[in-house]
């Protein structure tokens, strides 16, 4: 197989990068979402169905073929929402939407304050700042708002006796855009570690979005903020003001035209690494193991239908030369022994005397047995001698298995 590194070309090159960005892309995002055990789960039975193919094992084979075909739809139907937001990270990406991204200075300043006297004054409130993604679609009711961000503002929108204090406001370019929303609820009742609906909110949302969500808890007065599926209780302002700095940091790392490829890249050397190493063993495979190859076996040599009362003692050469050709992994995989040279010896009768003597039988390529994977090519012999002794019936032994031998 080390005799493919020879062929690496531009064009290899090139393809391996490229499979290597696209995988690392893949498990960066599967990394974050639901998906990721599944994924696992998924490439277990591909390296079992790859290792199936590569040994012949048609049967297991076969039910995998069958197995893969509904795992497919199974899949989308399942992870529907995280197809939609990796296709959205995409168009985000490529689109380089919203830019921009400038947080409004003295924002996160507004927000940490007004969340804290929200807290200490035990008044339940719920802020989403959105990322990249468009959060729209998870959105349900709620009024429209342009209104700068204040802590007036948001004592007001979060004011219990306010038509408009249920649900979520969301805060963008240091505005507070929409308010009273209703967010979808998470299913991770483990996550939520106790919180009620305005907890499940929060965590529902980052799991969906990479949006941050902060919960201010009217029952214990504390700040929670809900990340990427992770909903953590805050120890405090210095916290909270932690977060929101971090997540801005982030926030604007992910717009394309500041950090570029190359911001991108050097944040995610794990992923990196594991779909580098992926890309140049699939290309192993898949590539290079896929293109044709010219090998010379030495294949053993086996005597059929010796004539009536001989049995054969000895093959001269017992093994004999061929070349095979076939793609360079089925080379890889199979050996000389898996081919097999037979001789037909029913004609040999008249050159024996009481079963006793020896006859030169002509080897031929269409009495060659092999996987139907690789082909033979040229036989190096063109004959072999076959040495006959007596065959005495014995009472006990199975005089066909020496026969054919
Ligand atoms: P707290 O600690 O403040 O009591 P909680 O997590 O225990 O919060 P609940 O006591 O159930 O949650 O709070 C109910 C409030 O949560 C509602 O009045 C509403 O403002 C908010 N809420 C409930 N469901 C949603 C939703 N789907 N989207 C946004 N906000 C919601
Ligand atoms: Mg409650």
């Amino acid at each position: 197989m080390l005799e493919a590194l020879g062929e690496f070309g531009a064009r290899d090159a090139v393809d391996v990068a490229l499979a290597t960005l696209l995988m690392a892309a893949a498990l960066s995002w599967l990394r974050r979402s639901r998906a990721a055990l599944v994924a696992v789960g998924v490439a277990v039975l591909a390296l079992v169905y790859t290792a199936a193919v590569a040994l012949g094992l048609s049967l297991t084979t076969w039910l995998f073929h069958g197995f893969f075909a509904a795992l497919a739809l199974v899949l989308v139907v399942l992870f529907q929402e995280e197809l939609r937001q990796a296709f959205e990270e995409v168009a985000a990406w490529v689109l380089g939407r919203r830019d921009d991204y400038r947080p409004r200075l003295g924002s996160s300043d507004i927000l940490v304050e007004s969340l804290q006297a929200l807290a200490a004054a035990r008044i339940g409130a719920l802020v989403i700042l959105p990322g990249v993604q468009k959060l729209e679609r998870h959105f349900h009711g709620g009024e429209r708002l342009g209104g700068q961000l204040s802590r007036a503002l948001l004592e007001s929108v979060f004011d219990p006796h306010s038509a408009g204090h249920d649900g979520a406001a969301v805060v963008e370019d240091g505005r507070v855009t929409r308010f009273g929303v209703q967010l979808p609820l998470s299913r991770n009742v483990e996550r939520l570690a106790g919180g009620g609906t305005r907890h499940s909110a929060a965590l529902g949302l980052s799991e969906r979005t990479d949006a941050l969500c902060i919960v201010v808890s009217e029952e214990r007065g504390t700040i929670s903020a809900a990340r990427g599926g992770r909903l953590r209780e805050l120890a405090g302002g210095d916290e909270l003001r932690h977060s929101i700095d971090r997540f801005h940091r982030k926030r604007r790392a992910l717009s394309p035209s500041r950090a570029g490829w190359g911001g991108w890249l050097r944040r995610r050397p794990a992923e990196l690494a594991g779909a580098g190493a992926l890309a140049i063993a699939l290309w192993g495979v898949f590539v290079a193991g896929a293109r044709p190859a010219e090998q010379v076996w030495s294949v053993p040599v086996r005597v059929l239908h010796a004539p009536e009362g001989a049995a054969v003692a000895s093959v001269e050469p017992a093994r004999v030369d061929v070349t095979v050709t076939g793609m360079r992994r089925s080379l890889a995989l199979l050996g000389g022994d898996d081919v097999v040279v037979w001789v037909d010896a029913s004609g040999a009768g008249s050159s024996l005397a009481n079963g006793e003597g020896s006859a030169a039988l002509p080897l031929s390529l269409d009495r060659v047995r092999h996987p139907g994977r690789i082909e033979v090519r040229r036989l190096h012999a063109g004959q072999v001698t076959v040495r006959f002794a007596p065959d005495l019936p014995t009472v006990a032994a199975a005089p066909s298995e020496n026969r054919v031998r």
